[in-house]
C-alpha cells in the first residue's frame, strides 16, 4: 500500500463529519463517549468486507473493539489492507491460538508483588492504574486485563504506591494500563504528585496512545499538569506514518513544548508496517516531529496475535534497512520482550564479525569490511570512581526481583 496516498487520504477526514460540530469532534471526552465498536458503527465509515464482518461477529468473546471517532476517520473507505483498519478491527484468525501463545506473555502476573505493580527489573517498576484506552489494539500484549470489567481499584493504587515507597531501589516509575491519560487530568496529578513525593523516586514515565488515537486529549492544562511533576517522560505508540497527522503531530509537540521528551514504541505488524519503506517514513516523521524513537517491539507471544508477527529474521533484515540508512536520532532499537518476563533483550544485524585480540573485523551499513585495532593495553582503565564515589553505597543491582 503506497504510504503517500495514505497520508493525503488520512488528511481529509471522513467520517460523517458534518453531523458532529467541531467543539464535539475536539473534546476528548465526546470521542471516548463516541467509540466506534460495532458492526454497524463501522458500516457507517468504511465499506466492510465479509472478513472483516466475520471478525467482528465472532471475536466478541475474545477482546474488546473500539476505536474513537477521530482514529476511524484515517481508515481507508474500501481497502481492508489499510493499516489503520487492521490495527482496530479484528480479524478471524485471532480464533486459531497456538500452544505456544500465551494470555500472558510477558510474566506480567508472576512479576507482580502487589495488585497494579509489574517490577521485574531492579530500578523500575510498571505501576498499571486503568484498564480503559482510546484503542483496543488488535496485538494488545496486556489484552488479559485491558478493555475488561475489573479496573484496578482505589485500594489497589494505595498498595501499589505504598510498595514503591517501600522499595528504595525503584527509582523509575512507568505509569500504564490502559491508557493512563484517560483519567482525569486532577486524578492524574494527584498520583503523580504521591510519586513525587517518594525520594528515591527520580523520574517518571507515562505509557499511552492518547497523541495517536485521542489528540485532542492533549491541551495546555494536561501538559501544564504534567510539567509540574518533572523529569516526567511519555512514550507514545505510533506504528505507520498515516498515524502522523496534523492532530496528533501538534499533541507530541505540545508535550514536548512542555519539556516532556516524547519518546515512541513501536510495534513490527506484518503486513501493516513491516517494510523498510514504511518503517524508515514513520522513524523519519516521528524524529521530524521531535519524537524521538525507542523501542521497535518484535510481535510479543499474546494469544490470538500469531498472524500479525513477523519472522526473527525478517525483523532483523527490516533493521538492517534502517540503521546507517537514515538519521541515527530516528533509530529505535529493536527488541523482544522475552517470553515470561525476563525484560527486553536487544536483536539485530550483527555488525561485529569476527573478535580478536588485537584485530576486530566489522561490517558497516553497506555490508563494507573494515578493521578495528585493539588497544595495546588490557586492563581496566585508571579511574576517578575511587575518588568521585567515596563513601557512597555500591549499586545493588544484581537483586533479582519478586
Ligand atoms: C518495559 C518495561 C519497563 C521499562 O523498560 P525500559 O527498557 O527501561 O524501557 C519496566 N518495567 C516493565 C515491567 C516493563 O515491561
Amino acid at each position: 500500500m503506497n504510504v503517500s496516498s495514505l497520508v493525503q487520504l488520512a488528511d481529509k477526514r471522513r467520517l460523517r463529519r458534518d453531523e458532529v460540530t467541531a467543539r464535539e469532534w475536539h473534546d476528548w471526552r465526546w470521542q471516548l463517549r463516541n467509540m466506534l465498536k460495532s458492526t454497524q458503527d463501522f458500516e457507517q465509515v468504511i465499506a466492510l468486507s465479509d472478513e472483516e464482518r466475520e471478525g467482528l461477529a465472532r471475536t466478541q468473546d475474545l477482546f474488546r473493539t473500539g476505536a474513537t471517532p477521530y482514529y476511524a476517520s484515517l481508515m481507508h473507505p474500501d481497502r481492508s489492507d489499510c493499516p489503520i483498519r487492521r490495527q482496530t478491527l479484528p480479524s478471524l484468525q485471532e480464533l486459531s491460538f497456538r500452544d505456544q501463545e500465551l494470555r500472558d506473555p510477558l510474566g506480567e502476573d508472576i512479576h507482580a508483588p502487589v495488585p497494579g505493580i509489574f517490577h521485574k527489573y531492579p530500578d523500575r517498576c510498571l505501576l498499571y492504574v486503568v484498564d480503559r484506552c482510546a484503542i483496543y489494539c488488535r496485538h494488545c500484549n496486556r489484552r488479559r486485563i485491558v478493555g475488561g470489567d475489573s479496573p484496578p481499584t482505589r485500594d489497589d493504587l494505595d498498595q501499589a504506591i505504598a510498595y514503591i515507597q517501600s522499595e528504595t531501589r525503584i527509582r523509575d516509575v512507568l505509569i500504564s494500563g490502559g491508557d493512563p491519560l484517560l483519567l482525569s487530568t486532577s486524578r492524574l496529578d494527584n498520583i503523580l504528585a504521591r510519586l513525587r513525593a517518594i525520594e528515591h523516586v527520580e523520574i517518571i514515565r507515562i505509557g499511552t496512545r492518547v497523541p495517536v488515537v485521542l489528540p485532542m486529549r492533549v491541551d495546555e492544562e494536561l501538559c501544564q499538569t504534567l510539567a509540574k511533576h518533572h523529569p516526567v517522560f511519555v512514550n507514545t505508540h505510533f506504528n505507520h506514518p498515516v498515524e502522523l497527522t496534523d492532530e496528533s503531530r501538534r499533541a507530541c509537540q505540545l508535550l514536548v513544548n512542555h519539556g516532556i521528551p516524547v519518546g515512541n514504541q513501536a510495534v513490527l505488524l506484518r503486513g501493516i508496517n513491516s517494510s523498510v519503506q514504511c518503517l524508515r517514513a514513520l522513524m523519519r516523521g516521528l524524529i521530524k516531529t521531535r519524537v524521538r524513537p525507542y523501542y521497535l517491539f518484535q510481535g510479543d507471544t499474546v494469544l490470538g496475535t500469531d498472524h500479525l508477527r513477523t519472522s526473527v529474521e525478517s525483523a532483523i533484515a527490516l533493521a538492517d534497512g534502517l540503521r546507517g540508512w537514515m538519521s541515527s536520532m530516528a533509530m529505535p532499537q529493536l527488541v523482544i520482550d522475552a517470553p515470561g518476563g525476563g525484560g527486553k533483550i536487544p536483536i539485530g544485524p550483527q555488525y561485529l564479525l569476527e573478535l580478536g585480540e588485537s584485530e576486530v573485523r566489522l561490517r558497516n551499513y553497506r555490508g563494507q569490511e573494515v578493521s578495528y585495532p585493539q588497544p595495546l593495553a588490557k586492563d581496566p582503565a585508571v579511574s576517578f570512581d575511587e575518588v568521585f564515589f567515596a563513601g557512597v553505597a555500591p549499586d545493588d543491582d544484581r537483586e533479582g526481583c519478586s
